[in-house]
């Protein structure tokens, strides 16, 4: 059996790249936080679901698919929400049930977006309010709190609880900053029930008249933002587990908090062994912002350019650095993309041994490109073909298993909508299947008029029919 390659992640508790040693070997378990489902995803929220889920092919690869776990929660309480479920809500149902409804679908459009992406579903992707306070389950927010109360990490006060801060020793490991810095990070409210400035949310109240809400010890009310992940991390993966991701501007306060609820509530001295962020990304040189008019969501993007596009152009840059989103960008990797599905077909089977040893050298993507590159000049297709699958990205026989065949060279088709005419090609092969050869005649005629003309001939691997087309000249 071929060795396992050495994984080294690096960590931002202890600022180093390190072996990465699982606690079970049968059971891998990562958590990445997930999106808050206010709106829709904008472009920077793909790019940790996109790096971790390279993350999650690469585990599966190196200790097998049933031996890992993954869990991407959708964060479905917040304050946007509320008032946007209170604005519309007619009063025929519950406000948490109005809650729910427009969370299914802002929940359900994340689902699509990042499945464009190319994503695999993760293991588990649970929702905030299914682990409020849900009888059955040890560790939903309520008992947290509770525990952290009752082992005197947390007080009441005003119908709020808090974590209180200088009761943990250890606070502020995973940030390790100054404490005036953290003060001024966390925009810390200075509220009169708080004992310290630094003391942060478990509970609020929620007036039942404007506000949804949960019966608790404490009055009715609602949980705050940090302690979703440490209840649903807690019920799904266990009190410790090994890797806990997401961006870079979660480390503090989101992250440090969650280390705080989890280690005081559980008596354990760590949440996750390796903490990973990922950098930021920015449009065109500039910070992404509503107002600067640069903001984008991920269906904006995926309006203009296919997911395998987007996918490959946020696979460029390493993880840990700031990614710049360009359309230049953007154009060279559809031209890569181009370049890649000329390829000639291969089995299965590859072992692309040093691709995997650039990926598992803390997902070293730049390099782990370079040795794809390199395999495609040596016509080595079977290795490039297992690279590029657990990169995520459609291989060669993949697109044609789409029934067609993107256009090649990038310049041709200057006036033609290739989407409209990979649809009606689409349409054409769905005719001739059923044996309508007078609609399929009908089809390639229109695209002849239109100056597209149409190839029929069989995948070499398949036998199955594909069509190509090209602008004629
Ligand atoms: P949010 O819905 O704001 O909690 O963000 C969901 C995820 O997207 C978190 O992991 C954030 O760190 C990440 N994220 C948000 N904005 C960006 C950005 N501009 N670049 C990279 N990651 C981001
Ligand atoms: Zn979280």
């Amino acid at each position: 059996m071929a060795e396992t390659p050495k994984l080294r992640l690096y960590n931002t508790l202890t600022r180093t790249k390190e072996d990465f040693v699982p606690l079970d070997p049968a059971n891998v378990r990562m958590y990445v936080c997930g999106p808050t489902v206010y709106d829709f995803a904008h472009i920077g929220n793909a790019r940790p679901v996109i790096i971790f889920d390279v993350l999650f092919r690469l585990l599966r690869h190196l200790y097998g698919e049933k031996h890992v776990t993954y869990v991407r929660n959708v964060t479905d309480i917040d304050d946007k929400i509320n008032q946007r479920a209170f604005d519309r809500w007619t009063r025929k149902r519950p406000l948490l049930d109005e809650v729910k409804a427009l969370t299914d679908i802002t929940a359900a459009q994340y689902e699509a977006d990042v499945a464009a992406l190319g994503n695999l579903p993760p293991t588990h992707a649970p929702r905030a309010t299914d682990f409020v306070c849900n009888g059955s389950q040890p560790t939903d927010m309520v008992r947290v709190i509770g525990r952290l109360v009752d082992r005197g990490f947390a007080y009441a006060a005003e119908g709020h609880v808090l974590f209180h801060v200088p009761s943990m020793s250890a606070y502020g490991r995973l940030s390790r900053r100054p404490l005036d810095d953290m003060i001024a990070g966390a925009r810390v409210e200075v509220a009169p029930y708080k004992k310290d400035p630094m003391d942060f949310v478990l509970w609020k109240p929620s007036d039942p008249a404007t506000e949804p809400g949960w019966d608790s010890p404490w009055g009715f009310g609602r949980p705050g933002w940090h302690i979703e992940c440490s209840a649903m991390a807690g019920a799904l993966l266990g009190q410790t587990f090994d890797i806990h991701a997401g961006g870079i501007d979660l480390i503090f306060p989101h992250h440090e908090n969650e280390i705080a609820q989890t280690c005081c509530a559980f008596g354990v001295d760590k949440m996750a062994s390796v903490w990973m962020h990922n950098g930021f990304l920015q449009v065109e040189g500039q910070k992404m912002s509503k107002s600067a008019g640069n903001f984008f969501t991920i269906q904006d993007v995926l309006k203009d350019w296919p997911g395998e596009v987007v996918r490959l152009n946020m696979l460029k840059t390493h993880y840990r650095q700031p990614i710049d989103w360009t359309v230049r960008g953007l154009e060279e990797s559809r031209k890569t993309l181009d370049e890649f599905h000329t390829n000639g077909s291969a089995p299965e089977g590859g072992s692309p041994k040093e691709f995997i040893d650039a990926l598992a050298d803390d997902l070293n993507l730049p390099k782990a490109l370079a040795v794809l590159h390199r395999y495609r000049k040596e016509e080595r297709y079977a290795d490039f073909n297992s690279a590029i699958q657990l990169l995520g990205l459609p291989t060669v026989a993949d697109l044609r298993g789409r029934a067609t065949i993107r256009f090649r060279a990038s310049g041709v088709l200057t006036g033609v909508d290739s989407d409209s005419v990979e649809q009606s090609v689409s349409k054409r092969l769905a005719a001739r299947r059923a044996k309508n050869f007078a609609e399929s005649d009908r089809i390639r005629d229109e695209l002849l008029a239109m100056g597209i003309q149409l190839k029929d001939g069989k995948d070499p691997v398949t036998g199955e029919p594909v069509t190509t087309w090209e602008v004629k000249r």
